[in-house]
């Protein structure tokens, strides 16, 4: 993809915008960009720099999350709402062609990496509680005020902030949680790693040296260190990738959601709107919870990946109702008059909590407050739905889960705390 109209290549040290921005270390990657950590000269930050590949059609749909996230810092001057911010943007041209480049507020890793370092295993219910909460602000943000659907949430695409409150530590506000993979940790917890105003420092000096001798920027933030610890990091994150998001009167695409978080109005073409984003969200909370995605559907004998995810909901929610089955525009690729599918005979059904406690080990409690708090997210109707505004209501966000504390403090127990950690400097490793 290093090609003409592909991904631009990008060295350690490289500057943009006319030496606002030095390139630092690649911190990810999509279909049509590359993200980069970079420092921003005129500010003194760090700023995540994502750089659009360059052919026309990846240049027209970076204009489009531009407007997006335009309208996203518009309506939140304060920054509050959990929802990534656009700092700024501007075009580098290079060997494969001209790239949209976006300036993004530098955030840290993302939940996915988070569920995958805490070994799949599923984290304590009361930081599964605080991540909802910010995920449904700024959905609430979205939906409501704005009137944008993501169309595309996924652990991917939330990443961890810092939970410092800036007017008590300034300093420690700019941490930004990198997570350390677990080898080595014993006891399977997170190391949280984190940028320093140290750091910045150092990087500052280092772009001082170097103007003219952009090589030696490589050496910015080596010599890793433990600073100090910090016990008990909260947990707080935002939405990031717009790049699919959409105006509710204006829909992009008719096949929108990555597979596993896909609703199912979007598989039967029954036209989808924000409700489409709830189901994701309920889908990110149980693998939160549990470590493992919650449908993960796969094509077999007779049938195709479609009806598997089809029949994976219905055996978790029960039947889908006749009316909705029969009523999208792909209903007949699926479904039979009746309403059940065609491929797929025998469903072996299974409650949420019930599969909360015989598979995952929930307590009944723990299981029945979840499923109460989520099934009706995983409504079949869209409609039915509770939007964000409502699900900040719920009782279940609002309590804190004393029962998971109990089991913790329990040795033998499966069940790790992921907030244990240690301060580690990153950047340039
Ligand atoms: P794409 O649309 O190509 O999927 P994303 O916006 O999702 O691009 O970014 C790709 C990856 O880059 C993310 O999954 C994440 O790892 C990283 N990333 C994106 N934005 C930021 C940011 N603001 N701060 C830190 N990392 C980011
Ligand atoms: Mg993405």
């Amino acid at each position: 993809s290093y090609r003409k109209g592909g991904y631009h290549a990008v060295r350690v040290g490289d500057s943009f915008a006319g030496g606002r921005y030095i390139a630092q270390r690649k911190l990810g990657w999509g279909e049509f960009s590359t993200v980069w950590l970079a420092y921003d000269c005129r500010s003194s930050t760090y700023v995540a720099l994502k750089i659009q590949k360059s052919a026309p059609q990846f240049a027209q749909a970076a204009l489009h999350e531009i407007e997006v996230l335009s309208s996203v810092a518009d309506g939140d001057p304060s920054n509050s709402k959990y929802v990534v911010r656009l700092v700024d943007q501007f075009k580098h041209t290079g060997p494969n062609g001209q790239h949209l480049c976006m300036v993004l507020e530098f955030l840290g890793d993302s939940l996915l990496r988070l569920i995958k370092y805490n070994r799949y295993k599923g984290l304590d219910l009361n930081k599964v509680k605080k991540i909802c909460k910010c995920i449904l602000i700024g959905l609430d943000y979205l939906h409501r005020e704005l009137g944008i659907i993501h169309t595309d949430l996924k652990p991917e695409n939330i990443l961890l902030i810092s939970t410092i409150d800036p007017s008590k530590d300034p300093i420690k506000s700019d941490l930004v949680p990198i997570l350390e993979k677990p080898e080595g940790n014993p006891n399977g917890g997170i190391t949280i790693n984190i940028i320093e105003k140290k750091l910045k420092r150092r990087a500052r000096r280092a772009v001082a040296r170097i103007s003219g001798r952009q090589d030696s920027i490589g050496g910015v933030g080596r010599s890793p260190k433990v600073e100090r610890c910090l016990d008990g990091i909260d947990m707080r994150c935002k939405v990031v990738d717009f790049g699919n998001a959409c105006w509710e009167n204006k829909p992009l695409a008719e096949e929108i959601q990555t597979r596993q978080y896909r609703s199912p109005e979007v598989i039967l073409r029954s036209g989808y709107s924000f409700s489409a984003d709830m189901w994701s969200f309920a889908c990110i909370a149980i693998e939160l919870a549990t470590g493992e995605m919650m449908f993960s559907p796969k094509a077999g004998q007779g049938y195709t990946e479609d009806e598997d995810h089809l029949a994976l909901m219905m055996e978790l929610l029960g039947k889908m109702p006749r009316k909705i089955a029969i009523g999208g525009a792909s209903s007949k690729d699926y479904f039979d008059r009746h309403g059940d599918l065609k491929n797929i005979r025998r469903l072996k059904y299974c409650s949420l909590d019930r599969l909360l406690v015989n598979k995952y080990k929930f307590s009944d409690i723990d299981a029945r407050e979840l499923a109460e708090f989520l099934c009706p997210l995983l409504d079949f109707a869209p409609e039915k739905r509770p939007t964000a505004q409502q699900c900040l209501q719920h009782p279940w966000l609002n309590t804190m889960d004393v029962t998971q504390k109990a089991v913790k403090s329990e040795p033998n127990l499966q069940k790790v705390d992921v907030g244990m950690s240690k301060l580690q400097i990153k950047v340039g490793k």
